[in-house]
């Protein structure tokens, strides 16, 4: 058995410090600054041009030791990830991970990287299997999903998708991490300040579409719960997206939380060209959602729903949460009958991730989180239930602060793909972005490498911080569309 929460130590050439420190936290052992017990030692010599590798296991009364070469091969990391996750598969008798060596969040971008070098899907398949030892199953999961995504990912060079980032919430859930503020208790004052740098910001960047040509086709406004924003200051954001981007083809926002999303609000939405909403139950027992800090009933959610369909938003999403303290196996399934009664177009299905700023973190109901066994059948039984209800999976990323190899995944019904999840996921287009917290991608000319510019996450350091990275943003965005990128 896997002690828990041990450290690794590294001694070897600093470029390959990285390679190391991934496969060892996707092995579960924190890095070697944290005060813990060590259970792992890897030391990579060069040795007359060639390197060794070698690998410790265990504790001082039984530790369990191997060594490699590593030939001249082209790539050394994947080698050296591939022989510390062999080893310690032997050293603790471990079942092998679905996704074999794939360490990374998002590992449908290295299957893209194969599609754009290889058509035949047996081939990618085989390099999958042999090379990063990912479960067949897994591999044909990952196949199919990037067939799905490509046709959104072959897009023209100067089309891009625009985010904006709304950091407030009315109340802080006790499981999520995000810095949110509380908008009930920020200045009137402030608030007007807010909004007017964001909406500074989003016309700066409809400014260098209009100079570069870029055209925006989607527009996500996340955070946060942006429909907790005084109505006056949605509507000023909402003109300054309508008035500024004219071919927009799918608008989604987030309206988290269902106690916000009155029919005034949604009304406004709609008037604007929104046509994605994403209602976020995240689960429907009013237990849960009580212990949780959620500020609304279960029955909020039936009500919003049918508001939004009433005022006839082309997509609905939903998402939920696997994993919360004290949810059950039947609560899954619940939900999924909900799911399956209200049959929204997306559907996306989170696994619980403890990150150490979430209020839950420090908490007594930390204990109560299900173990990873049974939130991976709640996985299961949602993914069986979806997919008898004509759900497609056409998106995922991984969890990073989970046990277990679970992934979040977005579900669709034919015909109603997210084009901004797949963007956003993939890498494969600029994003431009507005608003605290959010990250704009300049997708270089290369068209695999980003540059980015990082938005503040407090909101008052990004209304100070505005005119100096909007700055840079142009300054970028000239090097990319302009001229020279390198
Ligand atoms: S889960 Fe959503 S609504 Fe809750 S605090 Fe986080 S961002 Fe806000």
């Amino acid at each position: 058995m896997i002690p828990n929460l041990q450290a690794y130590q590294y001694d070897g050439p600093e470029e390959f410090h990285a390679v190391v420190g991934q496969i060892m936290a996707y092995l579960g052992y924190a890095g070697g600054h944290e005060p813990l017990p060590v259970g792992a030692q890897i030391v990579l010599r060069n040795v007359a041009g060639r390197y060794i590798l070698e690998g410790w296991f265990g504790c001082d009364e039984k530790r369990w030791h191997s060594a490699a070469s590593l030939w001249n091969d082209a790539e050394p990391g994947q080698v050296i990830k591939n022989l510390i996750l062999h080893w310690h598969q032997r050293c603790y008798g471990t079942p092998v991970s679905r996704w074999g060596t794939l360490t990374g969040v998002r590992p449908t971008k290295l299957v893209h990287h194969l599609r754009d070098q290889e058509r035949d899907e047996n081939k990618i398949m085989d390099i999958l299997v042999s090379r990063y030892h990912v479960q067949p199953d897994t591999a044909r999961y990952l196949i199919t999903m990037t067939g799905l995504q490509r046709p959104y990912i072959e897009r023209p060079d100067h089309e891009a998708a625009l985010y904006i980032g709304i950091p407030y919430c009315p109340s802080h859930c006790l499981y999520c991490s995000f810095p949110s503020r509380l908008s009930g208790s920020e200045l009137p004052s402030f608030m007007d300040r807010f909004i007017v740098s964001v909406v500074r910001d989003i016309q700066d960047i409809a400014a260098l579409c209009r100079q570069y040509d870029i055209q925006i086709r989607s527009v996500y406004i996340g955070g946060g719960t942006p429909t907790c924003l005084p109505i006056a200051g949605q509507e000023a954001i909402l003109q300054a997206v309508a008035g500024n981007f004219r071919e927009i083809e799918e608008w989604t926002v987030e309206a988290g939380r269902p106690d916000t999303a009155s029919e005034e609000v949604l009304a406004l939405l709609r008037r604007y060209g929104v046509n994605r909403i994403s209602v976020n139950p995240q689960t429907m027992q009013q237990r849960l959602l009580d212990l949780l800090g959620r500020w609304h009933r279960v029955e909020d959610v039936f009500d919003m729903f049918s508001r939004c369909r009433k005022m006839g938003f082309s997509v609905i999403n939903m998402d939920f949460i696997a994993g919360l303290p004290e949810q059950t196996q039947a609560d899954m399934q619940e939900n999924m009958e909900i799911v399956c009664q209200l049959h929204p177009e997306n559907v996306t299905i989170h696994t619980l991730a403890l990150k150490k700023r979430a209020p839950l973190f420090h908490h007594p109901l930390r204990q109560q989180i299900p173990p990873a066994r049974e939130v991976s059948s709640m996985l299961q039984s949602c993914e069986d239930v979806l997919k008898d209800h004509g759900y497609i999976p056409y998106y995922m990323y991984r969890q990073k602060y989970m046990a277990g190899s679970f992934a979040n995944v977005g579900y669709a019904q034919r015909g109603t793909i997210s084009r901004y999840n797949i963007q956003m996921m993939e890498e494969r287009q600029t994003i431009l972005s507005a608003g605290p917290g959010s990250t704009t991608k300049f997708l270089s000319r290369d068209g695999h490498s980003l540059k980015k510019i990082y938005m503040p996450k407090d909101p008052e350091a990004y209304v100070q911080a505005l005119s100096e990275r909007i700055r840079q943003r142009r300054h970028l965005c000239a090097m990319i569309y302009g001229g020279d990128d390198t």
